[in-house]
């Protein structure tokens, strides 16, 4: 704190030049949270002749908050942040709140800073190293009170709870404000961001801003406008997936904004889950993709499944489990298991070493060029650690880029059904083009399982049968009191 005298010095300068009485001890470099509380009560309660007058004009709005601290606007607010959080019906406990200020606020701040500095002596010298409070933290200590006594909720005066109800607040003038900036810094191009405009602020020297301020700066040209939304971090719900059917794409699939196929695959997941959490939206990522008419077979691929603005997140076990059952009970042809909540850290599971992961898949493959024997199908055993070469294939070059990469075939196994129908066992580095490395693709694909065993061959189906990929962990299948 600073000296008693020059204290009141401050705080009375700073009353004559229209700030509130909470901006006026602000500028003293009080960063007592309590004090903003406690100092306006008594102020207004039992204000004596020799205090500075705590109370501005009726109408008249502070020069550096706009009115944002006063108390009238703390409890208008907070009435329709109770309103909206009562509204959406979260089932978070905690809450936050975050003030956004137009950016000329910070040239104000500068200007209110400069301004004192120059008609209270000491000033400068007293307040250089005490760090003035941000608005918005003194603001966020005044209004959670009042929201968490209406909403039933807590309040986290940190920036740590997951909900947040955000106030923006919206100045007409602020663009005309803002002007200074580009005088201070004619080279600037480009429009001025909260960034520039205080870098700018912080690196002009006093006489320049002397000579390009307004000080003090006048009254707001009109009162500001506030915009309140509340927003729920995202929740990751993870688990793998079969999947039966070879009509039936991972993602929705459309070609000129018609659908090509029904419902997918990430639809029949998580439309469910959408439903459950209440969420806005739902972002789908799954450990590699299928093509429509490839089955997934064994444990299932990992995939996550992003919630945006979930309203429902206190989900247990017990809840994921029902909703699984819920899943697997509405479409056959999908089976998810492992649901399971997980971080947004641990999501990058899903992607880290994608390259080295293995995948195992059966093919029907299915000889052109007459009957194959049986010996010859079983010396395909013998290439283990095939490196074969793919060039993207044709199929997929209008979403890849043209390239030519080295994958490598760890083991494959031949199962004669006919003399010319075949299964085709094997496993491979992750991101191999099975389909090509049975037909060739016209030599994009070299070696392939044609010119290993010299014919012509098709591919009748695929299925993928396991994903070497650890995560997410496996979860109990029952309530554990069944
Ligand atoms: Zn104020």
């Amino acid at each position: 704190m600073i000296e008693e005298a020059l204290r009141l010095q401050v705080e009375e300068e700073c009353l004559k030049i229209g700030c509130c009485v909470r901006c006026a001890r602000r500028f003293t470099g009080d960063r007592v949270l309590d004090n903003y509380v406690k100092h306006t009560v008594e102020s207004d309660a039992t204000q004596a002749d020799d205090e500075p007058p705590a109370k501005k004009a009726k109408g008249e709005l502070c020069i550096f908050c706009f009115g944002v601290l006063a108390p009238g606007d703390i409890e208008d607010i907070a009435m329709k942040a109770v309103a909206s959080l009562t509204e959406a019906d979260y089932d978070d406990p905690v809450f936050t709140t975050t003030l956004s200020m137009p950016v000329c606020n910070l040239v104000r701040d500068k200007s209110i800073y400069v301004h004192l500095g120059r008609t209270v002596a000491g000033y400068t010298d007293q307040v250089k190293f005490l760090h003035l409070l941000p608005l918005k933290d003194i603001w966020k200590h005044l209004i959670n009170g009042s929201i968490a006594k209406g909403s039933g909720k807590s309040a986290d005066n940190g920036y740590n709870a997951e909900l947040m109800v955000n106030v923006e607040m919206a100045y007409r003038g602020d663009r005309r404000e803002m002007e200074v900036i580009s005088k201070l810094r004619p080279e600037l191009r480009g429009p001025v961001t909260r960034t520039t405009a205080d870098s700018t602020l912080e690196s002009s020297t006093e006489a320049a801003l002397v000579r390009c301020l307004r000080l003090p700066p006048g009254p707001p040209v009109a009162p500001p406008t506030y915009q309140l939304s509340c927003l729920r971090n995202a929740i990751f719900v993870a688990g793998r997936y079969n999947k039966y059917s070879r009509t039936m794409s991972q993602t929705p699939w459309t070609v000129d904004g018609a659908r090509r196929t029904e419902s997918s695959l990430q639809e029949r997941i998580t439309d469910r889950l959408v439903q459950l959490t209440r969420s806005a939206g739902v972002r789908f990522s799954a450990s590699g993709r299928e093509d429509v008419d490839v089955r997934t077979l064994g444990r299932g691929r990992p995939f996550v499944a992003e919630l945006t603005d979930p309203h429902v997140t206190l989900l247990t076990p017990k809840d994921l489990l029902e909703l699984q059952r819920e899943i697997n009970a509405a479409h056959p042809e999908v089976r998810v298991r492992d649901l399971q909540l997980v971080t947004r850290e641990q999501t990058a599971h899903l992607k880290s070493g994608e390259e080295d992961k293995t995948k195992s898949y059966t093919a029907l493959v299915q000889s052109l060029s007459g009957p194959v024997s049986a010996d010859k199908l079983y010396s395909l055993a013998d290439h283990k650690e095939l490196v074969i070469s793919q060039q993207t294939p044709v199929r997929v070059l209008h979403r890849r880029p043209m390239a030519t990469r080295e994958k490598t075939i760890h083991w494959m196994k031949a199962e004669p059904i006919s003399d010319t129908l075949f299964k085709l066992h094997l496993q491979t580095q992750a991101g191999t083009y099975i389909k090509e490395f049975v037909h060739g693709d016209l030599g994009r694909t070299e070696p392939n399982v044609g010119t290993l065993l010299g014919g012509t061959f098709d591919i009748l189906a695929l299925d993928v049968e396991s994903i070497e990929l650890d995560w997410p962990p496996a979860m109990p299948e029952n309530d554990g009191d069944t």
